[in-house]
């Protein structure tokens, strides 16, 4: 009997539980982790449990062994997942993504990090040096894009603090030529802020900690982390190794990724400028301002001539932006001074901005690299595409802003998406071609899609309508508007409307009933951060800098102050848009699902928490998803097209049948080889129930 289907490991899909019941279902989940099967499918979804150790099965020999094998030919892993990705795409020309879902820490970056591993690996047998050169970049991306993008959490040491979406691009032969990364919301609020036993990115500590003495003296940044205010706050400086936990090593993670940047084809002087900015930024925090009557001053005014040294702009100008805002009032264009406070304001603000900039600027140096040049599809056929789908998991911390209120809605709209492609279409289909079928219930949860991005009713809506309103206007005011117009919703609540819940301490606080969840969200900052605004004083202050990596990461600041009219988007309109159009893309591709879980809390590769794990699968619709595979079909294919592949096995059907439709033409193959009872015949397609069937299908075929 093969391994995996030997009963001391459990059931390698839970389709094959004796009872659908949540606790067979959690029984078997344990029972797999415990003995380190930690990948279990339902049909074609895997279902993967954070081991929290190394395993040793992402080898080449593990690679070997699922190259172009079907799904149950081999124990369940992400490799035969991304192997059925690459065969959709290879033989059936089909553009197919990999969706990896699941909350913080649950394992998706890591997944997705070996799916990429494995298709490097498949690929190019005649070892190209142009696909080769791409395949290095593609997996080089990685590095860079967590060094700038991740960083410690209180739930994971390396979250990823942005989603990612990687279109990989494939030759007719089905090798890599090139590639394309969309990234999604930063957490910029990070750069600033983090809350106790968090940290800022990684790329802050790797620098101070990493680079040579010569370059950090040139940076005027000390060997010390702790002198530097914004990368300080959530004082957890350093990420304590433990034999258990993979760990950050920042030193030499500086060095890894500055050869990654230069293996990737970033010049000398961008890197150079890619660690002038993360100086500036340092400098910025440790700037202070101080008044003197009613002139606002800055009191280390030394930092001043850093700053200009760093930006490659003259001082002046640089004190300038930080204490006086450029106004248009009429004709007249004039010099207003900040307060101490909008001061400050602007500096966080100008740090942020620039972090992120740097960061989009990033992603597209990586894109404008490896994305796909000269093909010409009249030649060389149709370019495939598998996309990869690593976007931050759902998230409940002590303090929820505006930065879970996103993330949280992405999960939302994912799971939408789950729900559309796995569950609904899958009972339609039924419907449609008349198949028997007995209707399976799950959550829809459109509803909480709904209660975020509705036009003008949603929670982004009524939250922009505030933004826009001239004038003070204040998180609790929005707060107020919500309970105005969401009283009645089943999925929302706040402290007004549930005066005695108990689970919703503050006055400030709205609650979401997600899918995953409750979640109350504090309503401080909502409105500074949708809008989001950087003074147009900085943006012409970068444009005008003599280094020319700078200056075209701004291009806005070009505009001169009677120039700008446009209102820009604000970050939840941009947020949802940019969310809008993934599902739409996601849609148009043939899925292919990871379901990532999180065992424990502590990192702790024995510790199973039962209760913890049952959650997330009752979250994630794992049950209804068996359900639905269940008493659905493995396999189904147009009868024509089922014939052009099997018709060679049958004396009714080889080589041309008699029959009169191709429907009956496969009615008799199938009864001829004793499949009868494992089939059901639709209007165009023929469903079959088990795997194994076409395994054994397949054999025939190969033995003629
Ligand atoms: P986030 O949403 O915060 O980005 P995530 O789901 O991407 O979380 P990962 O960063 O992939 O989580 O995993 C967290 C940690 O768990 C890893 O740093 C690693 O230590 C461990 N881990 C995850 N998957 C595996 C695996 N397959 N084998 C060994 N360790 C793993
Ligand atoms: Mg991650």
């Amino acid at each position: 009997m093969a391994e995996h289907e030997s009963l001391e490991f459990g059931k390698a899909d839970f389709v094959l539980l004796d009872n659908v019941s949540l606790e067979e279902f959690m029984a078997n989940l344990k029972l797999r982790f415990e003995k380190g099967r930690i990948y279990t499918y339902i049909g074609e979804v895997v279902v993967s449990v954070n081991p929290y150790r190394a395993m040793n099965i992402y080898g080449r020999d593990t690679i070997e062994q699922y190259k172009g094998r079907e799904l149950y030919e081999r124990p369940p892993h992400l490799f035969a997942i991304a192997d059925a990705a690459y065969k959709a795409m290879k033989r059936r020309n089909k553009d197919t993504c990999i969706v990896i879902s699941g909350e913080s820490g649950a394992g998706k970056t890591e997944a997705s990090k070996y799916i990429m591993q494995y298709i490097a690996a498949i690929t190019n047998p005649s070892q190209r040096a142009e696909v080769e050169r791409v395949k290095n970049m593609l997996l080089k991306s990685n590095c860079v894009l967590e060094a700038f993008g991740n960083a410690k959490t209180n739930r994971n040491d390396n979250s990823s603090r942005f989603g990612k979406y990687m279109d990989i691009n494939f030759d007719f032969k089905g090798d890599p030529i090139g590639g394309h990364i969309n990234n999604y919301l930063l957490e910029k609020s990070r750069v600033i802020f983090q809350q106790e036993g968090e940290r800022s990115f990684h790329s802050f500590y790797q620098l101070v900690k990493g680079a040579p003495d010569a370059q950090l003296r040139s940076l005027h940044i000390q060997r010390d982390p702790t002198a530097y205010t914004y990368i300080k706050v959530g004082g957890q400086i350093k990420i304590v190794f433990s034999i258990l936990q993979s760990s950050i090593n920042d030193s030499a993670d500086f060095k890894a990724v500055t050869d990654a940047m230069k293996v990737i084809g970033f010049t000398t002087e961008e890197i150079q400028t890619v660690y002038k900015i993360l100086a500036t930024i340092l400098h910025l925090g440790n700037l202070k301002f101080g008044s003197d009557g009613d002139v606002t001053l800055i009191e280390n005014s030394k930092l001043v001539s850093v700053l200009g040294d760093l930006l490659s702009t003259k001082d002046e100008n640089v004190e300038k932006a930080l204490l006086y805002r450029t106004v248009a009032t009429g004709r007249d264009v004039i010099d207003k001074q900040h307060t101490h406070q909008e001061a400050s304001y602007g500096r966080d603000a100008l740090a942020k901005a620039i972090y992120e900039r740097l960061f989009c600027w990033i992603v597209g140096r990586i894109n404008d690299i490896i994305e796909v040049k000269n093909y010409d599809a009249r030649v060389h056929g149709k370019n495939t595409v598998i996309g990869v789908l690593d976007i931050y998991g759902f998230e409940i911390f002590q303090n929820n802003s505006f930065e879970q209120f996103c993330i949280n809605y992405c999960n939302e709209k994912l799971q939408q998406l789950f729900i559309q492609l796995v569950l609904k279409q899958e009972q339609e289909e039924y419907e449609r071609e008349g198949i028997p079928w007995k209707h399976i219930d799950y959550f829809n949860n459109q509803i909480i899609v709904d209660l975020v991005e509705q036009q003008h009713k949603g929670i982004f809506a009524v939250l922009d309508e505030a933004c826009m309103n001239v004038g003070k206007v204040t998180d609790e005011m929005f707060l107020q508007a919500l309970n105005g117009k969401l009283a009645k919703h089943a999925h929302y609540t706040s402290r007004k409307l549930s005066p005695t819940d108990k689970n919703l301490e503050f006055d400030r606080d709205f609650r979401i009933r997600h899918y995953a969840g409750n979640v109350a969200y504090s309503v401080v900052g909502f409105i500074d951060k949708n809008k989001d605004t950087l003074f147009q004083d900085f943006k012409r202050l970068l444009y005008n800098s003599s280094n020319p990596v700078l200056k075209a990461m701004w291009p806005e600041g070009k505009l001169s102050i009677t120039e700008v009219t446009k209102r820009p988007l604000t970050a939840a309109t941009l947020f949802k848009n940019s969310m809008i159009s993934l599902v739409e893309n996601l849609a148009r591709k043939e899925p292919y699902y990871v379901r990532c879980i999180k065992p424990n809390d502590v990192k702790s590769p024995l510790l199973f928490e039962h209760e913890r794990c049952k959650h997330q699968v009752e979250y994630l619709g794992l049950l209804e998803n068996v359900r639905v595979r269940r008493a659905g079909f493995a396999n189904r294919q147009l009868y024509p097209r089922f014939l052009q592949r099997y018709k060679m096995i049958s004396e009714f059907t080889w080589p041309n049948h008699d029959l009169p439709s191709d429907k009956e033409a496969v009615k008799r193959l199938l009864q001829g080889c004793g499949f009868e009872h494992d089939v059901a015949y639709g209007k165009t397609k023929v469903f079959i129930r088990t795997p194994r069937t076409i395994f054994s299908l397949e054999e025939q075929r190969a033995e003629m």
